[in-house]
């Protein structure tokens, strides 16, 4: 198996690992049934998306 030449340095490895990083997930309260959903997601309480009912 091919190995690294040279050890990266920690300095380089931190920068790479600044985009790793877990966020929170966006929730907003449905327009619908005023319950905490996800953003751009069907709502999982009344299943509407948009004012639309979708299931
Ligand atoms: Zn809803």
């Amino acid at each position: 198996m091919a190995v690294p030449a040279r050890r990266v340095s920690s300095t380089r490895r931190d920068k790479r690992r600044t985009h790793d990083k877990l966020k929170a997930p966006t929730v907003v309260v449905c327009p619908e049934c005023g319950q905490l959903k996800l953003s751009h997601r069907v709502c999982k309480h009344c299943g509407s998306y948009d004012g639309v009912k979708v299931k």
